[in-house]
Protein backbone atom coordinates (compact mmCIF):
# COMPACT_ATOMS: atom_id res chain seq x y z
CA UNK A 1 0.00 0.00 0.00
CA UNK A 2 1.46 3.34 -0.97
CA UNK A 3 2.85 5.02 2.21
CA UNK A 4 0.55 8.51 3.12
CA UNK A 5 1.98 11.65 4.49
CA UNK A 6 0.45 12.65 8.11
CA UNK A 7 -0.05 16.04 6.82
CA UNK A 8 -0.39 17.83 3.54
CA UNK A 9 -0.55 21.58 2.46
CA UNK A 10 -3.66 20.50 0.05
CA UNK A 11 -5.29 17.44 -0.60
CA UNK A 12 -7.45 16.63 -3.63
CA UNK A 13 -9.75 14.55 -3.80
CA UNK A 14 -10.17 12.33 -7.29
CA UNK A 15 -7.62 11.67 -9.71
CA UNK A 16 -9.78 12.05 -12.93
CA UNK A 17 -8.87 15.26 -15.41
CA UNK A 18 -10.04 17.74 -13.05
CA UNK A 19 -8.00 16.51 -10.56
CA UNK A 20 -5.12 15.76 -12.11
CA UNK A 21 -5.09 19.30 -13.90
CA UNK A 22 -5.40 21.11 -10.62
CA UNK A 23 -2.36 18.85 -9.22
CA UNK A 24 -0.45 20.15 -11.73
CA UNK A 25 -1.36 23.89 -11.65
CA UNK A 26 -0.42 23.75 -8.18
CA UNK A 27 2.28 21.91 -8.14
CA UNK A 28 3.84 24.61 -10.90
CA UNK A 29 2.25 27.58 -8.80
CA UNK A 30 4.61 26.27 -5.80
CA UNK A 31 2.36 24.33 -4.10
CA UNK A 32 3.15 20.28 -2.76
CA UNK A 33 -0.67 19.06 -3.04
CA UNK A 34 -1.60 15.29 -2.37
CA UNK A 35 -3.80 13.98 -5.14
CA UNK A 36 -5.84 10.55 -3.83
CA UNK A 37 -7.29 8.92 -6.31
CA UNK A 38 -9.25 5.44 -5.13
CA UNK A 39 -8.81 3.83 -8.25
CA UNK A 40 -6.58 4.38 -11.54
CA UNK A 41 -5.84 7.95 -12.86
CA UNK A 42 -8.44 8.93 -15.46
CA UNK A 43 -10.26 5.77 -15.17
CA UNK A 44 -13.70 7.53 -14.10
CA UNK A 45 -15.58 9.44 -16.43
CA UNK A 46 -12.51 10.68 -18.15
CA UNK A 47 -12.40 7.55 -19.64
CA UNK A 48 -15.36 7.48 -20.98
CA UNK A 49 -15.01 10.68 -22.64
CA UNK A 50 -15.80 11.44 -26.42
CA UNK A 51 -12.63 13.63 -25.99
CA UNK A 52 -14.66 16.91 -27.62
CA UNK A 53 -13.44 20.47 -26.80
CA UNK A 54 -15.18 23.64 -27.79
CA UNK A 55 -15.44 27.15 -27.30
CA UNK A 56 -19.30 27.49 -28.12
CA UNK A 57 -21.32 27.79 -25.04
CA UNK A 58 -24.34 29.90 -24.03
CA UNK A 59 -22.78 31.17 -21.04
CA UNK A 60 -20.09 34.12 -21.09
CA UNK A 61 -18.08 32.08 -18.74
CA UNK A 62 -17.88 28.73 -20.49
CA UNK A 63 -17.17 30.44 -23.89
CA UNK A 64 -13.98 32.26 -21.87
CA UNK A 65 -13.16 29.02 -20.12
CA UNK A 66 -13.49 26.87 -23.36
CA UNK A 67 -10.76 29.56 -25.20
CA UNK A 68 -8.69 29.18 -21.94
CA UNK A 69 -8.42 25.71 -22.73
CA UNK A 70 -8.32 26.03 -26.16
CA UNK A 71 -5.19 27.74 -25.76
CA UNK A 72 -3.63 25.74 -23.08
CA UNK A 73 -4.46 22.34 -25.42
CA UNK A 74 -2.36 24.35 -28.12
CA UNK A 75 0.68 24.50 -26.04
CA UNK A 76 0.46 21.24 -23.82
CA UNK A 77 3.45 19.52 -25.33
CA UNK A 78 5.91 22.88 -24.74
CA UNK A 79 4.45 23.31 -21.63
CA UNK A 80 3.42 20.13 -20.40
CA UNK A 81 6.18 17.66 -22.00
CA UNK A 82 4.08 15.30 -23.82
CA UNK A 83 1.20 15.43 -26.47
CA UNK A 84 -2.46 16.27 -26.03
CA UNK A 85 -3.41 14.58 -29.16
CA UNK A 86 -5.67 17.70 -30.29
CA UNK A 87 -7.11 17.71 -33.38
CA UNK A 88 -8.86 20.97 -34.31
CA UNK A 89 -11.68 19.46 -36.85
CA UNK A 90 -14.08 22.13 -35.88
CA UNK A 91 -17.66 21.97 -34.01
CA UNK A 92 -20.41 21.78 -35.81
CA UNK A 93 -24.34 22.64 -34.80
CA UNK A 94 -26.98 22.12 -36.57
CA UNK A 95 -30.96 23.61 -36.30
CA UNK A 96 -34.22 22.52 -37.20
CA UNK A 97 -35.73 24.75 -36.06
CA UNK A 98 -36.30 28.84 -36.24
CA UNK A 99 -36.15 29.42 -32.53
CA UNK A 100 -32.90 27.77 -32.17
CA UNK A 101 -31.49 29.14 -35.16
CA UNK A 102 -32.19 32.32 -33.71
CA UNK A 103 -30.65 31.34 -30.48
CA UNK A 104 -27.72 29.93 -32.59
CA UNK A 105 -27.82 33.59 -33.99
CA UNK A 106 -27.51 35.41 -29.97
CA UNK A 107 -24.96 33.03 -29.39
CA UNK A 108 -22.47 33.71 -32.26
CA UNK A 109 -23.25 37.40 -30.71
CA UNK A 110 -22.21 36.83 -27.59
CA UNK A 111 -19.59 34.56 -28.45
CA UNK A 112 -17.71 37.49 -30.58
CA UNK A 113 -18.00 39.80 -27.96
CA UNK A 114 -16.40 37.30 -25.47
CA UNK A 115 -13.38 37.33 -27.90
CA UNK A 116 -14.33 34.17 -29.76
CA UNK A 117 -13.90 35.50 -33.46
CA UNK A 118 -13.58 32.14 -35.47
CA UNK A 119 -17.10 31.05 -35.06
CA UNK A 120 -19.85 31.83 -37.27
CA UNK A 121 -23.23 31.55 -38.67
CA UNK A 122 -23.65 29.23 -41.15
CA UNK A 123 -26.57 28.61 -43.69
CA UNK A 124 -28.09 24.94 -44.65
CA UNK A 125 -26.01 24.86 -47.86
CA UNK A 126 -22.68 25.94 -46.12
CA UNK A 127 -23.72 22.74 -43.87
CA UNK A 128 -23.84 20.84 -46.47
CA UNK A 129 -20.44 21.56 -48.09
CA UNK A 130 -18.83 21.05 -44.44
CA UNK A 131 -20.58 17.43 -44.26
CA UNK A 132 -21.90 16.63 -48.01
CA UNK A 133 -23.58 13.65 -46.14
CA UNK A 134 -25.61 14.87 -44.17
CA UNK A 135 -29.45 15.12 -43.96
CA UNK A 136 -29.61 18.82 -45.06
CA UNK A 137 -33.48 19.10 -46.34
CA UNK A 138 -35.18 19.95 -42.86
CA UNK A 139 -31.56 22.01 -41.49
CA UNK A 140 -32.25 25.87 -41.42
CA UNK A 141 -28.65 26.46 -40.89
CA UNK A 142 -25.79 26.34 -37.96
CA UNK A 143 -22.66 27.25 -36.68
CA UNK A 144 -19.41 26.35 -36.96
CA UNK A 145 -16.01 27.16 -35.10
CA UNK A 146 -12.67 25.49 -36.64
CA UNK A 147 -11.01 25.72 -33.51
CA UNK A 148 -12.82 23.60 -31.52
CA UNK A 149 -12.06 19.80 -31.71
CA UNK A 150 -11.34 16.48 -30.41
CA UNK A 151 -8.16 15.91 -28.02
CA UNK A 152 -7.20 12.64 -25.97
CA UNK A 153 -9.01 12.30 -22.27
CA UNK A 154 -5.86 9.75 -21.43
CA UNK A 155 -3.13 11.80 -23.11
CA UNK A 156 -4.36 15.16 -21.03
CA UNK A 157 -4.55 13.78 -17.82
CA UNK A 158 -1.62 11.39 -17.74
CA UNK A 159 0.39 14.02 -19.11
CA UNK A 160 -0.86 16.50 -16.40
CA UNK A 161 -0.43 13.32 -13.81
CA UNK A 162 3.40 12.88 -14.99
CA UNK A 163 3.89 16.93 -14.82
CA UNK A 164 2.41 17.29 -11.55
CA UNK A 165 4.58 14.26 -10.42
CA UNK A 166 7.99 15.96 -11.45
CA UNK A 167 6.77 19.68 -10.40
CA UNK A 168 6.73 17.69 -6.85
CA UNK A 169 3.22 16.90 -5.93
CA UNK A 170 2.57 13.90 -4.31
CA UNK A 171 0.31 11.84 -6.55
CA UNK A 172 -0.92 8.25 -5.04
CA UNK A 173 -3.46 5.78 -7.06
CA UNK A 174 -5.66 3.05 -5.15
CA UNK A 175 -6.55 4.91 -2.02
CA UNK A 176 -9.91 6.07 -1.31
CA UNK A 177 -10.49 9.09 0.74
CA UNK A 178 -13.59 7.61 3.62
CA UNK A 179 -13.87 10.90 5.93
CA UNK A 180 -13.32 14.27 6.26
CA UNK A 181 -13.10 15.64 9.22
CA UNK A 182 -13.65 19.24 10.37
CA UNK A 183 -13.29 21.40 13.42
CA UNK A 184 -14.60 25.30 14.24
CA UNK A 185 -12.24 27.07 11.51
CA UNK A 186 -12.74 24.51 9.12
CA UNK A 187 -11.76 21.15 7.41
CA UNK A 188 -9.15 19.71 8.99
CA UNK A 189 -8.10 16.33 7.98
CA UNK A 190 -8.94 13.31 5.43
CA UNK A 191 -9.18 9.59 6.53
CA UNK A 192 -8.46 7.46 3.93
CA UNK A 193 -6.38 3.90 3.74
CA UNK A 194 -6.63 3.73 7.79
CA UNK A 195 -4.08 7.12 7.49
CA UNK A 196 -5.40 10.43 9.05
CA UNK A 197 -3.56 13.15 7.00
CA UNK A 198 -4.09 16.98 8.65
CA UNK A 199 -4.53 19.32 6.01
CA UNK A 200 -6.15 23.02 6.33
CA UNK A 201 -7.42 22.59 2.33
CA UNK A 202 -9.63 19.75 0.75
CA UNK A 203 -10.75 19.97 -3.03
CA UNK A 204 -13.73 17.50 -4.09
CA UNK A 205 -12.67 16.68 -7.66
CA UNK A 206 -14.70 13.63 -7.71
CA UNK A 207 -16.44 14.20 -10.32
CA UNK A 208 -19.97 11.95 -10.66
CA UNK A 209 -19.21 11.10 -6.84
CA UNK A 210 -19.16 14.98 -5.91
CA UNK A 211 -21.70 14.40 -3.98
CA UNK A 212 -20.60 11.29 -2.16
CA UNK A 213 -17.29 13.00 -1.11
CA UNK A 214 -19.00 16.00 -0.44
CA UNK A 215 -21.85 14.30 2.17
CA UNK A 216 -18.09 12.79 4.02
CA UNK A 217 -17.94 16.87 5.25
CA UNK A 218 -21.36 17.71 5.98
CA UNK A 219 -21.60 19.38 2.72
CA UNK A 220 -24.51 19.00 0.26
CA UNK A 221 -23.02 19.40 -3.36
CA UNK A 222 -26.02 19.51 -6.27
CA UNK A 223 -24.05 17.14 -8.09
CA UNK A 224 -26.16 14.08 -9.88
CA UNK A 225 -24.56 11.64 -12.06
CA UNK A 226 -26.43 10.50 -15.19
CA UNK A 227 -25.73 7.82 -17.51
CA UNK A 228 -24.48 8.58 -21.02
CA UNK A 229 -23.58 6.22 -24.28
CA UNK A 230 -21.54 6.22 -26.98
CA UNK A 231 -21.19 3.82 -29.94
CA UNK A 232 -18.40 3.38 -32.18
CA UNK A 233 -18.92 1.90 -36.05
CA UNK A 234 -16.26 -0.14 -37.73
CA UNK A 235 -13.80 1.38 -40.55
CA UNK A 236 -16.23 3.88 -42.25
CA UNK A 237 -16.04 6.96 -44.53
CA UNK A 238 -17.96 9.60 -45.42
CA UNK A 239 -17.26 11.85 -48.80
CA UNK A 240 -14.89 13.97 -46.64
CA UNK A 241 -13.93 14.50 -42.75
CA UNK A 242 -16.65 15.51 -40.58
CA UNK A 243 -16.07 18.05 -37.89
CA UNK A 244 -17.81 17.20 -34.46
CA UNK A 245 -21.06 16.84 -35.69
CA UNK A 246 -24.28 18.48 -33.53
CA UNK A 247 -28.19 18.08 -34.29
CA UNK A 248 -29.58 20.37 -31.19
CA UNK A 249 -33.07 18.45 -31.96
CA UNK A 250 -32.60 15.05 -31.25
CA UNK A 251 -28.89 15.50 -29.26
CA UNK A 252 -27.55 12.80 -31.85
CA UNK A 253 -23.42 13.81 -32.12
CA UNK A 254 -20.40 11.73 -34.13
CA UNK A 255 -17.17 12.39 -34.96
CA UNK A 256 -14.15 11.01 -36.80
CA UNK A 257 -12.74 8.12 -34.16
CA UNK A 258 -10.10 5.58 -35.82
CA UNK A 259 -11.26 4.34 -38.84
CA UNK A 260 -14.21 5.02 -38.18
CA UNK A 261 -17.12 7.24 -36.58
CA UNK A 262 -17.99 7.57 -32.88
CA UNK A 263 -21.91 8.09 -32.53
CA UNK A 264 -23.87 9.53 -29.43
CA UNK A 265 -26.78 11.19 -27.53
CA UNK A 266 -28.32 11.42 -24.72
CA UNK A 267 -31.37 10.54 -23.19
CA UNK A 268 -33.35 13.29 -21.39
CA UNK A 269 -36.45 10.32 -20.00
CA UNK A 270 -32.99 8.48 -18.18
CA UNK A 271 -33.49 8.94 -14.43
CA UNK A 272 -29.87 9.30 -12.69
CA UNK A 273 -28.07 6.49 -11.03
CA UNK A 274 -24.71 5.06 -11.09
CA UNK A 275 -25.33 2.82 -13.48
CA UNK A 276 -23.15 2.54 -15.97
CA UNK A 277 -23.60 -0.56 -18.06
CA UNK A 278 -24.27 -0.02 -21.39
CA UNK A 279 -28.18 -0.48 -22.77
CA UNK A 280 -27.90 -2.11 -26.13
CA UNK A 281 -31.48 -1.32 -26.44
CA UNK A 282 -30.74 2.35 -26.49
CA UNK A 283 -28.91 1.71 -29.55
CA UNK A 284 -31.63 0.87 -31.21
CA UNK A 285 -33.24 4.52 -30.59
CA UNK A 286 -30.04 6.26 -31.43
CA UNK A 287 -29.87 4.36 -34.94
CA UNK A 288 -33.21 5.86 -35.67
CA UNK A 289 -32.36 9.32 -34.98
CA UNK A 290 -28.44 9.01 -36.60
CA UNK A 291 -30.02 6.99 -40.19
CA UNK A 292 -32.09 10.56 -40.30
CA UNK A 293 -29.95 12.64 -40.20
CA UNK A 294 -26.98 10.62 -41.72
CA UNK A 295 -28.04 8.23 -43.90
CA UNK A 296 -25.22 6.96 -45.05
CA UNK A 297 -25.06 5.49 -41.35
CA UNK A 298 -27.27 2.66 -43.40
CA UNK A 299 -24.27 1.21 -44.55
CA UNK A 300 -22.14 1.07 -40.86
CA UNK A 301 -21.96 -1.55 -38.84
CA UNK A 302 -21.61 -0.98 -34.35
CA UNK A 303 -18.03 -2.19 -33.28
CA UNK A 304 -18.38 -1.49 -30.12
CA UNK A 305 -20.33 1.01 -27.28
CA UNK A 306 -19.63 1.80 -23.64
CA UNK A 307 -21.72 4.33 -21.05
CA UNK A 308 -20.20 6.32 -18.46
CA UNK A 309 -21.59 9.49 -16.24
CA UNK A 310 -22.15 12.79 -16.42
CA UNK A 311 -21.91 14.88 -13.57
CA UNK A 312 -24.57 17.14 -13.76
CA UNK A 313 -25.08 20.18 -11.51
CA UNK A 314 -28.97 21.98 -11.46
CA UNK A 315 -27.63 24.93 -13.74
CA UNK A 316 -25.89 22.33 -16.10
CA UNK A 317 -22.67 24.88 -14.90
CA UNK A 318 -19.22 23.79 -13.06
CA UNK A 319 -18.98 24.42 -9.47
CA UNK A 320 -15.80 26.13 -7.97
CA UNK A 321 -14.96 27.85 -5.42
CA UNK A 322 -14.75 27.04 -1.31
CA UNK A 323 -17.65 25.98 0.39
CA UNK A 324 -19.80 27.12 3.23
CA UNK A 325 -17.15 24.64 5.21
CA UNK A 326 -13.81 26.68 5.18
CA UNK A 327 -11.22 24.66 3.79
CA UNK A 328 -13.40 22.54 1.78
CA UNK A 329 -13.66 23.76 -1.98
CA UNK A 330 -15.69 22.48 -4.52
CA UNK A 331 -14.47 21.54 -7.95
CA UNK A 332 -17.27 19.44 -9.71
CA UNK A 333 -20.62 19.23 -11.38
CA UNK A 334 -18.96 20.26 -14.71
CA UNK A 335 -22.28 18.64 -16.71
CA UNK A 336 -20.57 16.71 -19.18
CA UNK A 337 -17.72 19.25 -19.88
CA UNK A 338 -15.11 18.39 -17.66
CA UNK A 339 -12.89 16.99 -20.00
CA UNK A 340 -12.91 20.20 -22.60
CA UNK A 341 -13.00 22.72 -19.10
CA UNK A 342 -10.57 20.87 -17.17
CA UNK A 343 -7.00 22.63 -18.17
CA UNK A 344 -8.80 26.09 -17.77
CA UNK A 345 -10.41 24.96 -14.89
CA UNK A 346 -7.38 23.85 -13.04
CA UNK A 347 -5.32 26.34 -13.66
CA UNK A 348 -8.18 28.88 -12.41
CA UNK A 349 -8.68 27.67 -9.19
CA UNK A 350 -4.87 27.31 -8.39
CA UNK A 351 -4.78 30.64 -9.06
CA UNK A 352 -7.39 31.35 -6.98
CA UNK A 353 -6.01 29.00 -3.98
CA UNK A 354 -2.53 30.96 -4.64
CA UNK A 355 -4.35 34.02 -3.66
CA UNK A 356 -2.56 35.20 -7.67
CA UNK A 357 -6.45 35.89 -8.77
CA UNK A 358 -8.18 34.29 -10.90
CA UNK A 359 -7.64 35.69 -14.66
CA UNK A 360 -11.25 34.89 -15.58
CA UNK A 361 -14.24 35.77 -13.03
CA UNK A 362 -15.10 32.12 -11.43
CA UNK A 363 -18.11 34.06 -9.78
CA UNK A 364 -20.48 32.17 -12.02
CA UNK A 365 -19.36 28.95 -10.94
CA UNK A 366 -19.57 29.47 -7.30
CA UNK A 367 -20.72 27.21 -4.82
CA UNK A 368 -23.21 29.61 -3.17
CA UNK A 369 -24.97 30.54 -6.32
CA UNK A 370 -27.62 28.01 -5.75
CA UNK A 371 -28.69 29.29 -2.24
CA UNK A 372 -29.08 33.10 -3.74
CA UNK A 373 -30.93 32.17 -6.79
CA UNK A 374 -28.10 33.42 -8.93
CA UNK A 375 -28.15 30.70 -11.62
CA UNK A 376 -27.47 31.34 -16.01
CA UNK A 377 -28.19 27.83 -16.57
CA UNK A 378 -25.90 26.54 -19.63
CA UNK A 379 -28.24 25.14 -22.48
CA UNK A 380 -25.57 24.23 -25.11
CA UNK A 381 -25.53 20.43 -23.34
CA UNK A 382 -25.29 17.68 -25.49
C1 LIG B 1 -20.16 9.15 -22.76
C2 LIG B 1 -19.51 10.42 -22.28
C3 LIG B 1 -19.02 11.33 -23.21
C4 LIG B 1 -18.43 12.51 -22.78
N1 LIG B 1 -17.89 13.35 -23.70
C5 LIG B 1 -17.26 14.48 -23.29
C6 LIG B 1 -16.67 15.35 -24.23
O1 LIG B 1 -16.70 15.11 -25.44
N2 LIG B 1 -16.04 16.46 -23.76
C7 LIG B 1 -16.00 16.76 -22.43
O2 LIG B 1 -15.45 17.80 -22.06
N3 LIG B 1 -16.55 15.95 -21.52
C8 LIG B 1 -17.18 14.82 -21.91
N4 LIG B 1 -17.75 13.99 -20.99
C9 LIG B 1 -17.73 14.40 -19.58
C10 LIG B 1 -16.37 14.16 -18.97
O3 LIG B 1 -16.04 12.80 -19.11
C11 LIG B 1 -16.40 14.57 -17.50
O4 LIG B 1 -16.97 15.85 -17.37
C12 LIG B 1 -14.98 14.61 -16.93
O5 LIG B 1 -14.29 13.41 -17.21
C13 LIG B 1 -15.03 14.86 -15.45
O6 LIG B 1 -13.74 14.70 -14.95
P1 LIG B 1 -13.52 14.53 -13.40
O7 LIG B 1 -12.07 14.46 -13.17
O8 LIG B 1 -14.31 15.59 -12.69
O9 LIG B 1 -14.28 13.16 -13.06
P2 LIG B 1 -13.75 11.66 -13.14
O10 LIG B 1 -12.96 11.39 -14.35
O11 LIG B 1 -14.91 10.76 -12.86
O12 LIG B 1 -12.75 11.61 -11.92
C14 LIG B 1 -13.21 11.61 -10.58
C15 LIG B 1 -12.34 10.62 -9.84
O13 LIG B 1 -12.66 10.66 -8.45
C16 LIG B 1 -12.37 9.40 -7.93
N5 LIG B 1 -13.04 9.28 -6.63
C17 LIG B 1 -14.35 9.28 -6.35
N6 LIG B 1 -14.54 9.14 -5.04
C18 LIG B 1 -13.31 9.08 -4.47
C19 LIG B 1 -12.86 8.94 -3.13
N7 LIG B 1 -13.70 8.81 -2.11
N8 LIG B 1 -11.52 8.93 -2.90
C20 LIG B 1 -10.63 9.04 -3.93
N9 LIG B 1 -11.03 9.15 -5.21
C21 LIG B 1 -12.34 9.18 -5.47
C22 LIG B 1 -12.94 8.46 -9.00
O14 LIG B 1 -12.36 7.17 -8.89
C23 LIG B 1 -12.58 9.18 -10.29
O15 LIG B 1 -11.40 8.70 -10.89
C24 LIG B 1 -18.33 12.79 -21.39
C25 LIG B 1 -18.81 11.87 -20.46
C26 LIG B 1 -19.40 10.69 -20.89
C27 LIG B 1 -19.90 9.72 -19.87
Amino acid sequence: MAELPSSAECVIVGGGVVGCSLAYHLARAGMRPLLLERGDFGAGSTARAAGGVRQQFTTEVNVRVGMLSRQLLEQFEDEVGSTADLRQIGYLFVASDAEQMAQFERNVVMQHAAGLDDVRVVSASEVSELVPDLNVADLIGGTFCPTDGLAGPNEVTSGYVSAARRLGAHVVEDVAVETIESDPRGACAVVAAGSRISTRMVVNCAGPHAGVVGAMAGIDVPVKPFRRHVFITESFSLARDPPFTVDMRTSFYFHPEGEGLMLGMSDPAEPSSFDTNVDWTFLEHLVEHATERLPALERAAIKTGWAGLYEVSPDNQAIVGESQLPGFWLCCGFSGHGFMQAPAVGLLLAQQITGVGAQIDLSPFSPERFARGETTPETAVI
